[in-house]
């Protein structure tokens, strides 16, 4: 099936309350996890890559492994650029094929934030490539982002209706409480921020930080309006640990397609554990 982008995939899931799954891939084995993951249980899903992911590979290569595993796929697969702040590099994606992307623009003052949004959905529309896009500020280190606890902010809610009447994003990040990385405490989440913003802006939200969130977190944010949920962190930890434990538990074998299968069916467990968890098994 041919890569779709986001906006019918969100628009489904918010009408039927369940979220897309998104999970950031590393490389052609993790993203074979995620396809097969969505494919055993009938799921759509988002391939993200990060924009570190993209330039430590090239557009062509992981396009290449994308295209190949979601051709022979029967279920709706998109695939997003996640966090990503340089024009040049949305502009790269695009051309090569992505057909959703982010714009975060959101460690800018808030009108720089709405003029960079907007002109990537100028970029990106004539193409049937969806955008999000991000305002406030989500604490922690995604990829070279780094925001620390005393900058993070919330969206406001004001500034969140007028970003999304002007920018029109397909799906809408705004800063609810949750956090990149790993999480150290239980996380404070607006839930009436979140419930305000998903009602009158009517456009799918993205929920960032997914990973380390309680189930009961993931229900009531996806209730909210949340339709879109990233998982990075976890992935990130399955893909080592994977390798890692077959090999301590085999140090003598040293047969690197068993690692990888290892690898593979790790991360896939953890996919398929998400999937169950956001309702979108059997959506596809
Ligand atoms: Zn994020």
């Amino acid at each position: 099936m041919p890569l779709e982008n986001i906006k019918a995939m969100l628009e489904r899931a918010s009408n039927s309350g369940y979220a897309v799954g998104a999970f950031n891939i590393l490389d052609y084995n993790s993203t074979k996890a995620v396809i097969r993951a969505a494919e055993d249980l009938s799921a759509p899903v988002i391939i993200q890559t990060s924009a570190k992911t993209v330039i430590f590979w090239g557009c062509p290569a992981i396009i290449s492994w994308v295209k190949e595993l979601a051709g022979t796929s029967k279920v709706p697969i998109a695939l997003h650029l996640d966090h990503c702040k340089d024009l040049q590099l949305i502009a790269d994606c695009i051309n090569a094929g992505w057909s959703s992307v982010m714009i975060d623009a959101s460690s800018k003052p808030f009108e720089e934030n709405l003029a960079a949004s907007k002109r990537v959905v100028e970029m990106a529309r004539p193409k049937d490539v969806t955008v999000e896009a991000e305002l406030g500020a989500i604490v922690g280190v995604e990829d070279d982002i780094h925001v620390k606890e005393q900058d993070a902010h919330l969206a406001d809610l004001e500034q969140a209706i007028k970003f999304c009447a002007e920018v029109r994003p397909d799906c809408f990040a705004p800063a609810i409480g949750t956090a990149h990385g790993v999480y150290k405490g239980v996380p404070k989440i607006a839930y009436d921020l979140l419930e305000e913003v998903a009602g009158k802006t009517a456009i799918p939200i993205a929920l960032h930080g997914g990973t380390g969130l309680a189930d009961e977190v993931f229900k009531r944010c996806i209730s909210l309006g949340c339709a879109k949920v990233n998982i990075s962190t976890q992935l990130k930890y399955a893909f080592i640990d994977g390798f890692v434990a077959y090999h301590n538990a085999h140090d003598t074998e040293y047969n690197p397609l068993k690692v990888i299968d290892a690898q593979f069916n790790e991360l896939k467990m953890g996919i398929v554990e998400n999937i169950n968890l956001f309702g979108s098994a059997g959506k596809a």
